[in-house]
Formats: C-alpha cells, sequence, structure tokens
C-alpha cells in the first residue's frame, strides 16, 4: 500500500475512533465492534439496553419451514449449545423461479430478532407475490445467539466479525451458501442502537439500489438514521457506503466482517440497520420486509446490470 493510501486509512480509522467515542463508554464500543470473540458464550448484553424479545426457537423453526413450505431445505451447519443442537436453514425457490438471485442473510447477531424474524415474513411475502428472482434465505444463521437473545454464538464469538479466519461453523454456513448460490446480490439483516433505519453498500453495490430501498423505507413512513450505529453523521440520511478505504481500515483494526467475503466474491452486499430503540418488534420486522423487498425486486428487474459478476 502506497504512503498516501496509508494516511487515508489512519484517518479513516481515526473516524472510527471518533465513532468510538460518540458509542460511550468505549470498553463497550471495544468489546462489540472491534473484538471477535468477547464473551465465554452466548453472554446477553444488557449493557447496551437491548430488550430482545424472548424467541421459542422450535417454534421459530416451526414457523420458518412453514413458510417455506414449497421450497426446497438444506441444513448446511449445525449450531450446538448445552446439549441442542440447532440447524442453520439454506431455503431455495422452486425450480420454476428462474432469474437472477439473492440471498437473504437473516440474524448473524442473534439478538438484533427482527432479521431472523423478517425471514419468515419475506417467505410468507414471496407465496404471494411473482417476483422473477431466486430468491434464497439462509436462517437463522445464528441459532443459539437466537433463543440466548445474543449477539454471539456458542463459542461467544461475533460471526460478523469471523470472516477472515472463519472459525465459527455460522460463518463457514454463510460462505457454503454463497459459494453454492453464487447470489448477483446478498442482503444482510442486522439492527443497531442509532434512531432510524440505515442501509450500508460495499463499493459494488448499486448507490441506485441503496438509493430506491431509502426511498421506499420514506414512503412508507420509516423513519431514516441521521447517524450511523457508531453516532458518525451520515452524508445522507439512512444511506452508508462502506468504500475500499473504510474496508482497508477495518483491516487495520482486525475486522472482518461479511462484506469482507462478498467483495472477495465480487458481489454486491447491503446490509440493513434497523433501530432497536424502536420497542415495537413487528414494526422492525416490517422495516427490514420493506428493505429486503426493494432489493429483491432490484434484482429481478434485472439489476445490477452486467450480473452475474462471476
Ligand atoms: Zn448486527
Amino acid at each position: 500500500m502506497s504512503n498516501r493510501a496509508w494516511q487515508y486509512s489512519i484517518a479513516v480509522a481515526a473516524v472510527l475512533m471518533i465513532g468510538a467515542v460518540a458509542f460511550r463508554p468505549a470498553k463497550q464500543f471495544h468489546r462489540f465492534f472491534l473484538t471477535a470473540c468477547a464473551a465465554d458464550g452466548p453472554d446477553r448484553e444488557t449493557e447496551l439496553n437491548i430488550e430482545p424479545p424472548p424467541v421459542d426457537l422450535a417454534h421459530f423453526y416451526a414457523e420458518l419451514r412453514a413458510a417455506a413450505a414449497d421450497m426446497a431445505i438444506q441444513e448446511l451447519a449445525q449450531a450446538e449449545y448445552a446439549g441442542e443442537r440447532w440447524p442453520i436453514l439454506l431455503i431455495s425457490p422452486v425450480a420454476e423461479r428462474v432469474g437472477p438471485s439473492v440471498l437473504i442473510v437473516a440474524g448473524i447477531h442473534g439478538n438484533e430478532v427482527s432479521g431472523s424474524t423478517a425471514a419468515i415474513e419475506i417467505l410468507r411475502w414471496l407465496q404471494t407475490s411473482h417476483i422473477d428472482a431466486a430468491v434464497y434465505v439462509l436462517a437463522p444463521s445464528n441459532p443459539v445467539g437466537l433463543k440466548a437473545g445474543s449477539r454471539y454464538n456458542s463459542m461467544g464469538c461475533d460471526v460478523n466479525r469471523d470472516f477472515n479466519s472463519y472459525r465459527t461453523p455460522e460463518a463457514q454456513a454463510i460462505r457454503t451458501a454463497v459459494n453454492r448460490v453464487k447470489p448477483q446480490l446478498i442482503v444482510s439483516l442486522h439492527e443497531g442502537p442509532q434512531h432510524g433505519v440505515f442501509v450500508i453498500g460495499t463499493e459494488l453495490t448499486p448507490e441506485a439500489l441503496l438509493q430506491a430501498m431509502i426511498t421506499e423505507l420514506q414512503a412508507q413512513r420509516v423513519p431514516l438514521a441521521r447517524e450511523n450505529n457508531l453516532g458518525v453523521d451520515l452524508q445522507t440520511p439512512g444511506l452508508m457506503i462502506e468504500g475500499a478505504l473504510m474496508t482497508r481500515a477495518k483491516h487495520w483494526l482486525g475486522i472482518y466482517s461479511l462484506g469482507e467475503l462478498a467483495t472477495s466474491v465480487g458481489v454486491p452486499l447491503v446490509t440493513t440497520e434497523v433501530p432497536w430503540s424502536d420497542a415495537n418488534i413487528n414494526r422492525r420486522v416490517k422495516m427490514q420486509r420493506i428493505a429486503a423487498e426493494v432489493a429483491i425486486r432490484y434484482v429481478a428487474n434485472g439489476n445490477p446490470d452486467n450480473a452475474p459478476p462471476r
């Protein structure tokens, strides 16, 4: 890397650190943003004031399978904890569903419950919609975290920091799904501490897609975030792009999230960040569904251009 690129990287890292200060205390920032395996197991992070609604995991699977009734269901991995084993499922469209493909990754962070729950809603919507896209849903991406109301998996690892070493079965399952589906777009559903929704694109994500998502959210009266999850102002409310420099800064800080995998295989990624400060879980699920639907329609309409990427 050139000197100049290093200077940029350090500048971007500094911005991230300013974010750390906004996200008081800095200790929390370190634990929840920088650390790959911060806990001994699927700990609850009460310091963050998240109160994830309790999830009956057996019931969740029953609803997920019912919503995917006509679709193919493959088990990509199992997450084990406290003598229980929970599958990570890749739900694939029926053969007649031809067209470009989208992979929805639901619930990497188990305590961000609206992402996992939205998987069921998206599958229900697909049953009745006539979309010319092959939509694949990976859910629950972190079953143990979902059951425990934890960000982490059974090992106490943040799966969304594991896209370098792939020590968690969850990150391995996501890699398997990406390699198997070879999607034109990946959508990853998250929640964060900010007020309002924002969407994050990588350097490969078409800005028109991000714009379409925030336009639709706004049309449906969903408030857009003015600051990101680290308290840094967003130039355009609701929209953030993690470009190449930000990626370098994240490497510098040792952060390897799903964008790493997506970019390495040439696939655009869009991440949703729905506010967990909105106490109404149904409203949060709806925000996820609106955002995902726009992304699916965008791909169904033949975008991004020049797809497939490989
Ligand atoms: Zn998250």
